[in-house]
């Protein structure tokens, strides 16, 4: 199996079954996503701990495939790390996405990488990547408390 397939059976699978899928229990922060070009919603919760660790966090919403497995994926990858760690995860997801970087400078175990690299083949199609990156511009929402809900469609 070439990566291609096994980052398309990534996606395919995180996009059918999301984990972390459903509102936390216990969270204190939260924030709301919108990408009206493609219809996809996303409300990410999360809960920080008093040494900056992202104990848990969860997303409820609906969308297009990508955007299921971007969300799912992301939950996966940002658990259990540092809020400083999780905005460098993102700022390499956008770079990934925008510039299609290599990842060798981030700090991820092998099985993480492939998952966060599953999304990176949307770059070939500029419609699809605000439903890659909605989740990644919500978490960083989350950090900051902000109530307005994301726009994908005034942010790039
Ligand atoms: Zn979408």
């Amino acid at each position: 199996m070439d990566l291609t397939e096994l980052y398309q059976d990534l996606i395919l699978d995180h996009g059918q079954k999301p984990r972390n899928f459903g509102k936390l229990k216990l969270y204190n922060h939260d924030a709301k996503g919108h990408n009206p070009l493609c219809g996809d919603n996303i409300h990410l919760y999360l809960n920080l701990d008093k040494k900056g660790i992202v104990t848990d966090l969860s997303f409820e919403g609906s969308g297009c495939a990508i955007s299921v497995a971007s969300s799912s994926i992301m939950t996966e990858i940002v658990k259990n790390k540092s809020e400083k760690k999780a905005q460098e995860l993102l700022d390499a997801f956008f770079k990934m996405i925008k510039d299609n970087n290599d990842l060798k400078k981030i700090d991820l175990t092998e099985n993480e990488k492939i998952k966060f690299q599953s999304l990176s083949g949307v770059n070939k199609f500029p419609m699809r990547v605000k439903c890659a990156t909605l989740c990644w511009h919500t978490l960083k929402a989350a950090f900051d408390n902000q109530k307005q809900p994301i726009n994908s469609e005034v942010i790039d």
